[in-house]
């Protein structure tokens, strides 16, 4: 580890899932200052928000970082636009949902960049992904 770790959150539920995790993953590690560390095994999962949808698909990420998490999160909206996300509302399905659930111990209530993510306490599988993840950390 030479950076930050860091946790990103990949999510799909739209075309072809799998696919739409893998090519994060590649984009991920193609940021100028990031290094793709490990990534957890893919999990599906139910929406959130109570609206219809399909079931996602949920990966994490740890990261090396070197960069800022400004320019992590603006590097993460680029690849959910090359992804073929376009603008929906909240709950609405997505090609692919890039969420920075942790930058090292950084703390922000900056609604544009919110650190600790506020999605943890009411999605388990991403606590449990991130102990995955963790061990990796120092290893
Ligand atoms: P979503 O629809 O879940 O992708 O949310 C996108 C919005 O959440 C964007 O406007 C981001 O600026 C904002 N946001 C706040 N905190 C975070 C975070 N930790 N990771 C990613 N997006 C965040």
């Amino acid at each position: 580890m030479i950076g930050t770790p860091v946790f990103v959150a990949l999510g799909s539920n739209l075309g072809d899932r799998e696919a739409a995790l893998a090519f994060a993953v590649t984009a991920l590690g193609a940021i100028e200052g990031v290094r793709v560390l490990a990534v957890t095994p893919a999990l599906e999962t139910e929406p959130l928000g109570g609206l219809p949808q399909p079931a996602y698909l949920n990966a994490m990420a740890l990261l090396d970082v070197t960069c800022t998490p400004h320019e992590l999160l603006a590097a993460c909206q680029r690849i959910e636009r090359q992804a073929g996300r376009r603008a929906r509302t909240r709950w609405a399905s997505r090609e692919l949902d890039l969420d920075i659930v942790r930058f090292g111990d950084v703390v922000s209530e900056e609604p544009a960049l919110r650190l600790p993510h506020p999605g943890l306490a009411d999605r388990a599988f991403w606590i449990r992904q991130l102990e995955e993840l963790e061990a990796r950390v120092d290893g």
